[in-house]
């Protein structure tokens, strides 16, 4: 079996034909097939004497190569031996880990001769051993034999006479298997720019990860155990420290509840869009929201349907023209990039924008919808910008006397529309699911849709309502039994039934919530008088709660300003929290389990580049 020894070259050459002629055996019986060897770049007299050495008919089949680390002759400084281990963990990716052993595939180990050289280059090869993997470690000294001879073995008669004399010996250190954390990421060590730095910050994680075993499953994403155990315990204090820190600005985020149509509702966006139209002669004249005093912070709630038309200039009407439909969709798009949200899945009303007689029906609309956002997502991917994956959810509007047509058609375009799992090249906007939506009270609770939603569930679309958000708790009960509802949207009210909050626990369904639009229309602490948000408790009590914005426009709030309203609302509330609450929605959202998966590890990336850019007690390169 061919070996290859690797060994450092000092002032005495004559170590590396002794390591040599100790062969790979250590007992004088085998020959090494490679030698690697790295030396100062001040001692090209030894280089030479090895080679002539190395000429005898003795070695005629080894393989030699002697690398000298430039500009390190003497060692005088810090940075010398920087360079020096530079040079040997380079040298060694390249000599050490990568030829094939008699399996294919299979690593064959290098013989590690920590003999040769200055003290730190012998601890540098043990070091990179260690991390790399050596199939053996191993001392030769002639110590005795000089004391016999009075004189160093240098010729190979020499040496083989003191290994049968034993008086030159070979001490072996053992096999050392490396590092996982570093050998499962050879590839990244090899592009990185400071290999050391590299190995340090991967072991520094690798012990992280180690020594918070056991708490592992309480962290909403695996890689906190990475962090430092200093910056993990400070995400677990109120979230409120984090406010100024930049952090809810750069966290990744996931969006699950937010309607279309209540984004560019008003000012600068509301003009880009209008201004984009393609038959602008058709518009209806500007009539700018009357926000209530102090918005996005009324002092007190007001009624779901005021609520709703301060997105009325925007509204059908306006997203039925298809160049304002565009701009609007693109400015939406950015908006969730400066907002970092990794994945939204957002809600439209396609028929509400068909305009028949000018050849667009609802499913003309819906594609047109899904280009737009696909050339968003295609273009953030070509020019590297953040990319946010988005999916569609069709609303149906509930309603119960006039035209109930549209029920139909939004659940039959979804049935027909719905994609699951499809795999593409390029990125795609699929419609994942339907939302009962529209004004929600005792007139209009599920139970009257039961049957209309038949067909999202004998098609398997997944399927979320708007429930207990202007409604009693009944409201939540039909959603969940009468529905079938993977996930509800606010469900401010679950605790008036502590039977069914369990049932929503269990049953691992989704809480969408939304922050901004719960205090703007429902009224909680710290405004007068108003009760608790309840999200906290329901988080700490297992629920799958998350953060939403519901309308961007309306709200005037986009999904950082919701999380970071959560430090008022729930002033307990955890930085581990919010990251809970980003862990959850990417369980709840209607993806397979494949792409969840995915995100996580996106998601995972980007907590990871925050923790090492911040520095915070992880080494950077
Ligand atoms: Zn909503």
């Amino acid at each position: 079996m061919p070996h290859t020894l690797l060994c450092s070259l000092g002032t005495s050459p004559a170590i590396v034909l002794e390591a040599l002629i100790a062969g790979p055996s250590g007992r004088l019986r085998d020959r090494y097939a490679r030698l690697r060897c790295i030396t100062t770049s001040n001692i090209p007299d030894k280089v030479k004497w090895l080679r002539a050495r190395l000429a005898d008919r003795e070695f005629a089949d080894l393989d030699v190569e002697i690398i000298e680390v430039p500009d390190f002759g003497e060692l005088s400084s810090q940075e010398d031996h920087e360079r020096f281990m530079e040079s040997l963990i380079g040298f060694y990716l390249t000599h050490g880990t990568g030829a094939d052993g008699p399996v294919s595939g299979e690593r064959m180990l290098p013989d590690v001769c920590i003999s040769g050289g200055y003290k730190t280059m012998s601890s540098g090869l043990l070091q990179a051993a260690h991390f790399l993997g050596a199939r053996r470690v191993f001392h030769v000294f002639a110590e005795q034999f000089r004391e016999v001879y009075n004189r160093h073995p240098e010729t190979i008669t020499d040496i083989r006479k003191g290994f049968d004399e034993d008086l030159v010996k070979v001490i072996e250190m053992g096999a050392e298997p490396g590092r996982s954390g570093i050998l499962l990421q050879l590839e990244a060590l090899r592009a990185a720019p400071h290999k050391m730095n590299f190995i340090r910050r991967q072991l520094h994680q690798v012990d992280q990860l180690a020594g918070h075993a056991e708490t592992l499953q309480e962290l909403p994403f695996p890689v906190l155990a990475r962090f430092d155990a200093e910056l993990l315990e400070s995400l677990r204090s109120p979230a409120s420290a984090w406010l100024k820190s930049g952090l809810f600005e750069q966290l990744p985020k996931i969006e699950l509840h937010c309607h279309m149509g209540g984004f560019a509702t008003d000012g600068p966006l509301l003009h880009e869009v209008r201004a984009a139209a393609t038959w602008p002669e058709e518009l209806r004249a500007l009539a700018a929201p009357d926000f209530p005093a102090a918005w996005p912070h009324p002092e007190k709630p007001i009624p779901l349907n005021d609520y709703r038309s301060l997105g009325d200039a925007t509204g059908s009407k306006l997203l039925k023209d298809p160049g304002c439909l565009e701009k609007h969709i693109e400015l939406l798009y950015v908006h969730f990039q400066k907002e970092r949200v990794v994945y939204a899945e957002v809600r439209c009303s396609p028929n509400n924008y068909a305009l028949p007689d000018k050849g667009r029906t609802a499913l003309t609309v819906l594609q047109h919808m899904q280009q737009v956002f696909e050339d968003c997502m295609k273009k953030a991917q070509d020019d590297g910008s953040f990319f946010v994956q988005v999916n569609l959810i069709i609303i149906v509007t509930r309603k119960r006397d006039g035209d109930l047509s549209d029920i139909s058609r939004h659940l039959a375009l979804a049935v027909t529309a719905h994609q699951p799992f499809r795999q593409a090249d390029s990125p795609r906007c699929r419609v994942v699911g339907v939302d009962l939506a529209g004004f929600e009270d005792v007139s209009t609770r599920p139970m009257y849709f039961e049957t209309d939603f038949d067909i999202a569930h004998r098609t398997g679309v997944a399927v979320t309502a708007h429930a207990g958000e202007n409604d009693e708790v009944e409201s939540i009960w039909q959603a969940v039994f009468r529905l079938k509802s993977r996930r509800l949207g606010h469900a401010l009210n679950l605790f008036d039934a502590p039977d069914l909050f369990r049932a929503v626990v269990d049953r691992r369904i989704g809480i969408e919530m939304c922050p901004f639009a719960n205090y703007q229309i429902k009224g909680f602490n710290p405004m007068e008088g108003c009760p608790e948000y309840p999200m906290l408790k329901y988080l700490r009590a297992g629920a799958l709660v998350t953060a939403n914005t519901d309308n961007i426009g309306i709200s005037r709030a986009g999904l950082t300003e919701n999380l970071k309203f959560l430090c008022r609302l729930c002033p307990e509330i955890s930085m581990l929290e919010i990251l809970q609450l980003q862990a959850n929605a990417i369980e709840t959202a209607f993806l397979s389990l494949e792409e969840r998966i995915q995100i996580r590890r996106r998601i995972g990336e980007q907590l990871l580049q925050w923790s090492e850019r911040r520095g915070g007690g992880v080494i950077t390169s």
